[in-house]
């Protein structure tokens, strides 16, 4: 195996250093099963979903579906991986009862994808995660313990639900780092579309691999935390297991290799079983399956057909207009957003006002609101609009404000170009009368009036102190109900008071 990647800042925990690898289970997007034509789709009366191929009853035999193929291929060129030529099916031989067939087909000597990099943020920083492998296999059943008193219930509908299981080195040092990678990997294949990444339905599940060392001891032991399904129970999990190690290790227990569940009531991880190791599983290529052959025409068309990936949009977000490596990274969480703030910051011109509002505002209001950015209720056409307009000095902040909160109360509409929702805004800046004052004279009236109602202040001003002068633009500003153009309120401030 290749060397380690050295981490500028290794964190210690009390003088251990933590260590941790990935396995994830992404469910593919196919309509159909890895190897027979039953349907993939989730939710259905349990046992409807699976057919003859996918329980392996005598005399079915497996058919590779393609669709499961490609989007492995788009994975590994996605990480810069390569891609085998040819690539091997395997049993995985055990016994358990969402396993009737008592063997999973798998790849285990030669995957289709194997090497690659998967590259992230965290805290500013570039950090890099080397692969080892990504490989095709079948999902397995589910065992439903709720419904039922003293027994548990099987559902089959799962079996045969193609999984691209993506294997990293350990090169994670800490459970920060780890749930950035599986962030980033979640972006990633959401992004290029072969999975759903919908973690309470199963479709992204992770495995993290955790062992603590002293600094440059050879690696520890490892447990394995078994389908963390939530960014926020992994970090849980992986720290409980970190201070879990330390504590055994210090108290002069050796640890022993295991599996593990997190289980989130109790905030704990608890051994499932001893560990397996690989010979425990007897795999051999499965004589139903041939060797899956994948040509280089076949790897250059999927190529010619993916999109940029987010990172290097994120790069060219940075490169075209002028914004930091975060606010890149943070608008390009997904294509649709990345496709908002293109939208909006082409329109309006103002490409760092468009990435401050859609990662302010605009997400507040969507998480409020609880729906997706494909389904915000101020399109990018009125953002850009609201940008214009302050821009233009037709709103202060504070209206602009206002007329976001008032576009995203009338419900979703659509406008496909910047003049008909500028129309709409004007609407609302008149019927709230949102407009600032243009008329100067009104504006000296009420500054007459603050200057003669702060005379404290006034003195102060007159004596040298910036920051009476400053209370006065706030008293002028309130008076104003926020409608007033601060420049302006500066100048005749300073020309009353000169
Ligand atoms: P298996 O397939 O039996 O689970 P692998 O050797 O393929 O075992 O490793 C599985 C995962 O465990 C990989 O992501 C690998 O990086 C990680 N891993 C291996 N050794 C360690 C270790 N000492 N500490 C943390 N993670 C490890
Ligand atoms: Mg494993």
């Amino acid at each position: 195996m290749s060397k380690e990647t050295k981490s500028p800042q290794n964190k210690l925990v009390n003088g251990y250093e933590v260590v941790i690898g990935f396995e994830t289970h992404t469910q593919l997007t196919t309509q159909s099963k890895i190897f027979s034509r039953a349907p993939t789709a989730f939710g259905a009366e349990p046992n409807t979903q699976a057919c003859a191929v996918d329980l392996a009853l005598p005399g079915a035999l497996p058919v590779m579906n393609k669709g499961a193929v490609t989007r492995a291929i788009e994975f590994g060129l996605a990480v810069n991986a390569h891609i085998a030529e040819k690539s091997i099916f395997a049993r995985k031989n055990y016994f358990y009862p969402d396993l009737p067939k008592g063997y999973q087909i798998s790849q285990f000597e030669i995957p289709v994808v194997q090497g690659g990099v998967v590259e992230f943020f965290l805290d500013g920083e570039g950090k890099s995660v080397r692969l080892v492998r990504a490989h095709l296999e079948e999902d397995a059943g589910k065992s439903l313990h709720e419904d039922f008193v003293g027994m548990s219930g099987i559902d089959l509908n799962r079996a045969g639900t193609p999984l691209l299981e993506i294997v990293t080195e350990p090169d994670l040092r800490s459970s920060a780092e780890a749930v950035a990678y599986a962030k980033e990997l979640h972006k990633i294949v959401t992004w290029i579309g072969i999975c759903d990444g919908n973690m309470q339905e199963g479709s992204f599940r992770c495995d993290a691999n955790v062992s603590v060392r002293k600094p440059g001891a050879p690696l520890g032991t490892r447990r394995e935390i078994k389908n963390l399904n939530s960014f926020k129970f992994m970090q849980q999990a992986m720290d409980y297991e970190v201070r879990w190690q330390i504590g055994e290790l210090e108290e002069g227990r050796a640890i022993e290799q295991a599996t593990v569940l997190f289980d989130p009531d109790t905030g704990e991880t608890r051994s499932m079983r001893s560990k397996e190791d690989a010979a425990d599983y007897r795999y051999f290529p499965d004589p139903d399956l041939p060797p899956l052959v994948i040509g280089r025409d076949w790897v250059e068309r999927v190529r010619s057909e993916m999109s940029e990936l987010p990172r290097v949009m994120a790069a060219r977000f940075v490169a075209d207009y002028g914004l930091s490596e975060y606010d890149a990274g943070q608008l390009t969480q997904s294509k649709a957003m990345a496709a908002y703030f293109e939208a909006c910051a082409q329109a309006s011109g103002e490409p760092k006002l468009s990435a401050n509002w859609i990662l302010g505002e605009l997400s507040a209001a969507l998480k409020t609101a609880d729906v997706g950015i494909e389904n915000a209720h101020v399109g990018p056409m009125q953002l850009a609009s609201i940008i214009t307009a302050m821009k233009n000095g037709l709103l202060a902040s504070s209206g602009a404000k206002v007329v976001f909160k008032e576009f995203w109360a009338a419900g979703r509409q659509q406008f496909d170009d910047l003049i008909a929702a500028f129309a709409a805004l004007e609407r609302v800046v008149s019927e709230k009368n949102l407009g600032l004052m243009s008329d100067s004279g009104e504006l000296e009236t009420i500054i007459d009036n603050v200057l003669a109602a702060n005379a404290k202040n006034v003195e102060q001003v007159r004596a040298g102190n910036a920051k009476a002068f400053n209370a006065l633009v706030g008293q002028a500003m309130k008076a104003t109900q926020g409608k007033a153009n601060p420049a302006q309120v500066n100048e005749l401030l300073k020309k009353k008071l000169a």
